[in-house]
């Protein structure tokens, strides 16, 4: 059955704010925290108002001592960011509803967040593009100011702070990339390499959280949810990172980004293979 017409025949219950702030709290969303949130309203849907309803949502939960952070970076745009006007399609609609809200604050750099709340400021603050998710990011800063992150209806392999261990490890891979931006007016292409890869294997983390239970699953909407400290992400994943710092990576032959990312530390060659699970110190 269509999934309109499962609406229609009440099949599909439409979640009021009322529930959301319940399920939220229930999951272990405290009032007055740091929370930065991904999420796939395609899965959190039906919700009462939409994307802005969940946004209100999430913001009461919060209360007004809490800060709630979103993704707001941009996508393959050959023009550059502009935080008053670039949308964040690729993270999700809620993300790019959130950003362009009244009173909502957004960081000037292409790997932009967007934040509301006492610690929205130093948050969405001046950071690097180069690196995109180290400590002087506002990953970084939820991260220092003991913070959570809340994944609805996506994976760990949406989640930014395993980025942040990554580059908090020390991990050697890169990718090539580059953003456009203006240099003294002139539109150029900045290019800079990345802690990257396809990401598919960040979803290791679920496993490593739950077994030293360290998230907390639940539902929101009719989302999976999940709710950790963005400190025991850290500490889970760099602890992993040091033991085998190609743990992300896929093996040889499945995806271009992992080639790239181990071509990057000279283990990109067939002939290396017998080496895998090696960290090279
Ligand atoms: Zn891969």
């Amino acid at each position: 059955m269509e999934y309109c017409e499962q609406l229609k025949k009440g099949k599909v219950q439409m979640t009021s704010q009322e529930q959301l702030i319940q399920q939220l709290h229930q999951l272990g969303v405290i009032p007055g925290c740091v929370l930065v949130v991904h999420c796939a309203f395609s899965k959190v849907k039906p919700v009462e108002n939409g994307p802005l309803g969940l946004i209100a949502s999430l913001q009461q939960a919060l209360e007004d001592e809490g800060t709630l952070v979103m993704p707001s970076m941009m996508g393959d745009e050959p023009v550059p960011f502009d935080p008053k006007t670039t949308q964040c399609l690729d993270m999700g609609v809620v993300a790019n509803t959130f950003w362009q809200q009244p009173g909502i604050l957004r960081s000037d750099c292409p790997h932009a967040f967007s934040a509301t709340g006492p610690q929205a400021e130093w948050i969405t603050s001046a950071h690097p593009i180069d690196p995109p998710h180290g400590l002087d990011s506002p990953v970084g800063r939820v991260y220092e100011l003991d913070g959570y992150v809340l994944l609805l209806g996506v994976g760990h392999d949406a989640n930014t702070t395993v980025h942040l261990a990554e580059d908090m490890a020390g991990v050697r891979y890169r990718r090539q990339t580059s953003v456009p931006l203006y240099q003294d007016g002139k539109l150029i292409q900045f290019d800079y390499e990345e802690i990257d890869h396809c990401c598919e294997n960040f979803n290791k983390v679920d496993q490593w959280l739950d077994a030293e239970q360290l998230q907390r699953k639940g539902t929101v909407g009719h989302a999976k949810a999940r709710l950790m400290r963005s400190r025991d992400v850290v500490n889970v994943v760099t602890a992993r990172l040091q033991q085998e710092e190609t743990i992300f990576l896929h093996p040889y032959g499945v995806d271009e980004e992992c080639d790239e990312a181990r071509a990057s530390i000279g283990i990109g060659s067939l002939g290396s293979i017998s080496g895998e699970g090696k960290s090279s110190q």
